[in-house]
């Protein structure tokens, strides 16, 4: 990091941003520094993949761009809740809490992203868009807000896509189907281009709020409002209507552009497959803003900081969704091998017979997404796989306990799906309400957590080995 934006960040206590985040990171050494000069093609993504369990990592001057990027903000859940200020354990309900108590922003009029206008655009010589992997098309902007609006309502919608950089003004963007796409449709109807922005370089919460399944028309930056305590301070862009955190790092201001559609693809993507090439929506750019020493943030494709970002605010919506129905719910866990989108494991305080299946059916209309559902009891740990699959192994009858929709909605980005059309699975591995004690009991060894190996085991063992065998 230059001798700059070191005193940037410094100088800079007012908005929680990137940079807070960043270095709370460096001062618990979790912020690795790379040398100068990584490649953006792949290289500056390989040494992220490789930290990734571990460090975030900064790079400055990759590909000898001025700007630095920053990869894997988030290493695990702990770190999720260490950036909003609490315990691990109280990650989900805090951001239940956040989603039920939205907090609106406010606007303000001059912005630090606003410091440096480009109105004539270069996207891979203003900014260090890294190429992430193998089979990627090119470079994309992967961690990027973005912000649109309501043509209608005026509503702001904020998520996150991936951004082929398909020429020096033009972004390839896949459009899932949830409130973007909604609202790009609304403009396409009327023939008219849908105005966006693509925010890089913010506070996790506003990260982690994107990815929140809210209603339509429910602002995310509210929501991440909530998270922080106070209201995101938001700026108007430059040549369109959207409205932007204030304290980013980078935005691109653009259009989608109605009746256009271009290749885009292939990218690496969360299920730890590649997203296919195929003719999608396209964004024209308008401008780039910027600090005067920005720091660009990436995210590399299906890595760990991506399934992380999606998966807290996911369970914690999902959570927010079956409690609002169901007494009994717990817990839920979007688990890893299911990619921190497809299975879900739903922990209950279980009072009847047929709850669990009216829970499968409405965890599978939480979210698209959402394949397999697995309840299990409240004795159940659900971090861990071994403990959920012993469930399924000893209280789950395939004949009597299975729920199997075919036919539904789900992920385009399952391979084995047929064109995002996909069947659902729930698994209802609880016991029985009237169960015997007995029967279902897990054996348990009494004492075992009491006792104290340092007094009840010998120091030499092997002597006394010996002398056991000699008598
Ligand atoms: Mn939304």
């Amino acid at each position: 990091m230059t001798k700059s934006s070191a005193h940037a960040i410094a100088g800079h206590n007012a908005a929680p941003d990137l940079r807070s985040w960043l270095q709370r990171l460096s001062t618990t050494d979790r912020l690795a520094v790379a040398r100068g000069g990584v490649s953006l093609i792949d290289e500056l993504a390989a040494i992220s993949k490789r930290l990734e369990l571990d460090r975030a990592v900064l790079f400055p001057s990759p590909g000898q761009h001025s700007i630095p990027v920053v990869a894997n903000i988030f290493a695990d859940r702990s770190w999720v809740a260490d950036s909003l200020g609490v315990s691990t354990d109280q990650l989900l309900p805090r951001f239940q809490e956040a989603v039920r108590n939205p907090l609106p922003w406010i606007e303000v009029k001059d912005a630090v992203v606003q410091e440096v206008i480009h109105r004539e655009v270069d996207l891979l010589k203003q900014l260090p868009i890294p190429k992430h992997n193998e089979h990627d098309s090119g470079p994309y902007i992967t961690a990027a807000l973005l912000i649109a609006r309501n043509p209608e309502t005026g509503a702001q919608n904020v998520s996150i896509h991936r951004c082929q950089v398909s020429g020096p003004d033009r972004i390839g963007v896949l459009l899932l189907p949830r409130h973007t796409h909604h609202y790009f449709r609304m403009a396409e109807q009327a023939g008219q281009a849908l105005e966006i922005a693509l925010v890089i370089g913010v506070h996790p919460a506003c990260i982690l709020a994107s990815q929140a399944i809210a209603a339509i028309d429910e602002d995310e930056m509210e929501i991440a409002g909530a998270l922080l305590g106070h209201p995101i301070e938001m700026v108007k862009c430059k040549t369109n209507q959207v409205r932007v955190p204030a304290h980013a790092e980078i935005v691109i201001e653009g259009r989608i552009l109605p009746k256009v559609r271009e290749p885009e693809g292939p990218f690496g993507e969360f299920p730890q497959y590649y997203g296919p090439r195929a003719d999608r929506e396209v964004i024209q750019v308008d401008a780039i803003t910027h600090r005067k020493n920005p720091i660009f943030h990436t995210i590399v494709g299906g890595g760990m900081e991506h399934l992380v970002l999606g998966e807290i605010p996911r369970e914690a919506t999902l959570l927010e969704h079956l409690q609002r129905s169901f007494g009994c719910i717990r817990d839920v866990r979007l688990t890893r091998g299911g990619t921190c989108r497809y299975h879900l494991v739903v922990k209950i305080d279980k009072t009847n017979n047929g709850e669990p299946k009216n829970i499968i059916m409405c965890a599978f209309g939480g979210h698209y997404d959402v394949k397999q559902v697995v309840i299990v009891d409240m004795d159940v740990d659900i971090d861990d796989p071994n403990e959920v699959e012993w469930a399924i192994a000893t209280r789950f009858q395939a004949d009597r306990d299975l729920v199997v929709v075919s036919g539904a909605q789900g992920s385009k980005l399952d391979p084995s799906s047929d064109q995002g059309i996909s069947a659902k699975m729930g698994i209802n591995a609880t016991k029985p309400v009237e169960a015997e004690t007995m029967v279902f009991k897990r054996i348990h060894v009494a004492g075992e957590e009491a006792v104290d190996l340092s007094r009840v085991l010998q120091e030499d063992p092997k002597s006394a080995f010996a002398r056991i065998l000699t008598g």
